[in-house]
């Protein structure tokens, strides 16, 4: 049986027996797993402190071929959700759940891996909730495709990451972004969902630099709010779309 060690975000738990976990973990070299951790449920279980979902671990599994379930030898905390300030668990488990949907089983992800680690140390470091949050979702979505990769126009190829006065067009059908100018050009045709010059202000930032260094622009209440609904929507089509999922779906369409 090859033992494994690695870095790992929780993603979620459930009982299993008697005083057992499932364990379902993104490893940073090889994918999700799920996992059984052995009396994870007792008082004095070597798994206290180490389960919460979000929390950065240290583990090791082994494999049985037969078995699609691994097993834990140990999981120790890196880093821990609980650190943050209290709102910080609830966001935690947000950002867990979303990962839960997003990541595939045994496919070897490290940007998203990497990705969870970087919102992890921020809710750590205090960032501020909603701007991390929009942050998350952005490069969730953009990993997927449904963000395009470039903030451009892609009729004419205008950038916007030095922020139109007019905004640009969102397409969630294609992934493309108009410039307004062009979006005029077609008449009839402002296809899509607007985004403000705030709004393209935030993408533009996000795409560049680390959760740390949001600053100012996760303050925009304005801004932050508009780019919640359409985070939401884009994530509602493309899970529907590529997953099927409900839980995620049901947790966001509740406002979670
Ligand atoms: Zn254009």
């Amino acid at each position: 049986m090859p033992l494994y060690t690695a870095d790992a975000l929780v993603l979620r738990t459930y009982k299993l027996g008697e005083a057992d976990r499932i364990v379902v973990f993104l490893t940073s070299d090889r994918g999700k797993k799920r996992g059984v951790a052995k009396s994870a449920r007792r008082p004095r279980s070597r798994f206290v402190g180490a389960l919460e979902p979000l929390t950065h671990v240290r583990v090791a599994y082994f494999e049985k071929e037969t078995r699609e379930l691994v097993g834990l030898n140990y999981a120790e905390p890196v880093r821990s959700p609980l650190s943050g300030p209290g709102e910080s668990v609830s966001h935690a488990s947000y950002f867990a759940e979303l990962l839960d949907e997003w990541a595939q089983a045994d496919d070897p992800n490290e940007t998203l891996f990497r990705l969870g680690a970087s919102v992890l140390d921020a809710l750590a470091e205090g960032v501020d909730i909603e701007g991390l949050a929009r942050y998350f979702e952005y490069w969730l979505l953009r990993l997927q495709g449904v963000y395009p990769p470039h903030l451009v126009c892609h009729r004419c190829g205008q950038r916007f990451t030095g922020v139109p006065e007019a905004g640009a067009w969102l397409s969630p059908l294609d992934g493309v972004l108009t410039c307004a100018t062009c979006a005029d050009g077609l008449a009839g045709h402002r296809m899509g969902t607007p985004l403000s010059p705030g709004a393209l202000a935030f993408l533009a930032h996000a795409r560049a630099r680390g959760p740390l260094e949001l600053g100012d622009l996760s303050r925009s209440s304005g801004v932050l709010a508009e780019l919640e609904t359409l985070h939401r929507a884009l994530m509602v089509r493309h899970l529907e779309r590529e997953l099927r999922s409900t839980r995620v779906l049901q947790a966001i369409k509740r406002g979670h």
